[in-house]
């Protein structure tokens, strides 16, 4: 039993869903909080550096790294390109006690889900098609026909929202971040992970 909780969360881009996960960790304390670093075949964008956003990986070594079943989970997300997490690192720092945000799509939160079913699961939605339209225009000048596309594939990342535990809509950002807290600070208090955190305490309370 791993001490950490595992936290998936998924949103279709322009919800908010990076900005919320970064508010999160740097209100928290950081030795116990992490994001995972996922490997990915996709090119670095501008300002992205290796390591830090992704670790950016040839679509080779990735291919050996899923021989090696050193994925806890891995998907084809954009454009053909892998995306994947690394279980070895996701272990290590559960069994630390840390708990573990994953940013990954559906596809990979039902793998982590039945590899892993004490993971907790949040799905970020916008609060309406337009403000998500809105997120999306505002963040890059791409051509309509790249908007289209995006908001397609937000729409069918959406279709997924029920698959998860918890919805946040993120209409008011510190609303939205106080929710994500809030379900942090409930998945702490259940009894799995009370029993975990509070073992020598439950120890003495029930020796007769
Ligand atoms: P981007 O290329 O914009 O950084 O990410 C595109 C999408 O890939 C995001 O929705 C993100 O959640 C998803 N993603 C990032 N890392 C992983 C991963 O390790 N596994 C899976 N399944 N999806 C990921």
């Amino acid at each position: 039993m791993f001490s950490g909780n595992l936290y998936v969360i998924s949103a279709p881009s322009g919800a908010g869903k990076s900005s919320l996960i970064s508010a999160l960790l740097a209100k928290n304390d950081s030795k116990n909080m992490m994001l995972s670093v996922s490997h990915t075949t996709r090119s670095p964008r501008e300002g992205e550096v290796d390591g830090v956003h992704y670790y950016f990986t040839s679509h080779d070594e990735f291919e050996q790294l899923i021989s090696k079943n050193l994925f806890l989970e891995y998907a084809k997300v954009f454009g053909g390109h892998y995306y994947g997490t690394s279980l070895p690192v996701i272990e290590k720092s559960l069994a630390a006690g840390i708990d573990v945000f994953l940013d990954i799509d559906w596809q990979g939160a039902r793998q982590v889900r039945s590899k892993y079913p004490a993971a907790k699961s949040i799905f970020i939605l916008p609060p309406s098609i337009s403000a998500l339209e809105r997120r999306l225009i505002g963040r890059a000048q791409d051509s309509q026909e790249v908007i289209t596309n995006r908001m397609a594939k937000a729409v069918d990342e959406m279709s997924h929202y029920d698959e998860y535990d918890y919805v946040i809509i993120n209409d008011d950002f510190e609303h939205a971040l106080a929710d994500l807290e809030h379900i942090l600070r409930a998945e702490r208090l259940t009894v799995s992970c009370q029993k975990v955190q509070n073992s020598a305490l439950i120890h003495q309370l029930l020796v007769k």
